[in-house]
């Protein structure tokens, strides 16, 4: 068994080309599960080779990010030196490349997928034509995770003035998803307890980060939300939480995700430590 799980890390990124394999045996090592999240075709494949040489606490979830629908800025850390240009096209999702991935025993999720608004200017028409394609993809992956019966994580982020959470939903809310636990997971939460309150409503999970553990913004979201709904993260190699800001994130930081949870929410920390663990063991099926 285990104490801790990462449910969003991307120990698949360049950023671990040194390491990658410390990194795993650190996090394992401390009773700290980890599921790697594809961004796009190289590093989902890539999350379920390392799900495969682990015999168990490794996990994938495979799909394209939003952002690498369209011209998207070149992210070191996530794709390493190399390769600008090709990374900078962006990538038309190859339904059968994905499928072939989520059909694994080890891939347990499919994304991270969605709307992500952050670059979006108003006064610059082509958005519109972005948020096309965005939707477009987004709706793909929404019908491959119907298609292999396992849950969404779902990446969305507001800007241009508009609400990706509402969008998202509404797309969402078309579907009929027929799993026995709740069909995504809203990573990185970062949005208002109103937009939280809908996505719970509509039977959604939301995951949060290190960044609870400096950022206030979230305290009445962490409050409010039911116990059973919430899920942590380090979104490695991203926003390390305290006391290791500054640094390169990773999976064994989790735990400070729990302790700040259960902080934030004045509750015994062994208690929300074995739900949020329950939680992921349910919405993942991980046995
Ligand atoms: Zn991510």
């Amino acid at each position: 068994m285990f104490d801790y799980i990462d449910v969003h890390s991307h120990v698949n990124f360049n950023a671990f080309d040194v390491d990658r394999d410390e990194t795993i045996k650190r996090a394992l090592d401390a009773g700290v599960y980890v599921i790697n999240v594809g961004t796009q075709q190289d590093t989902s494949k890539k999350a379920v080779e390392m799900a495969e040489k682990y015999e168990r606490g490794v996990y994938a979830i495979v799909g394209l990010h939003p952002v690498h629908t369209g011209k998207s800025f070149h992210d070191v850390k996530e794709l390493g030196e190399g390769n600008r240009e090709f990374t900078s096209r962006g990538e038309v999702f190859d339904k059968n490349y994905y499928l072939e991935l989520a059909r694994h025993p080890k891939v347990v999720g499919i994304g991270e997928c969605g709307l992500d608004y952050y670059r979006f200017k108003i006064e610059d028409l082509s958005w519109k034509k972005e948020l096309e394609k965005q939707e477009e993809t987004f709706r793909k992956h929404i019908e491959l995770a119907i298609e292999v019966g396992k849950p969404l994580m779902l990446h969305v982020r507001n800007g241009g003035g508009r609400s990706a959470y509402r969008d998202s939903l509404s797309i969402l809310k078309s579907y009929n998803f027929n799993l026995k636990s709740s069909p995504g997971d809203f990573h990185f939460f970062a949005g208002s307890w109103e937009e939280a309150k809908e996505i719970l409503d509509a039977g959604f999970n939301l995951s949060f980060t290190g960044v609870i553990t400096f950022a206030r913004d979230y305290d009445e979201v962490i409050k409010n939300t039911p116990l059973d709904r919430i899920m942590t993260e380090t979104d490695s190699p991203y926003v390390s939480p305290v006391p290791y800001r500054g640094k390169r994130n990773e999976p064994l930081y989790v735990q400070e995700v729990v302790k700040a949870i259960a902080n934030i929410r004045n509750e015994n920390f062994e208690i929300v430590k074995k739900q949020l663990v329950a939680n992921a063991i349910r919405f993942f099926s991980l046995f």
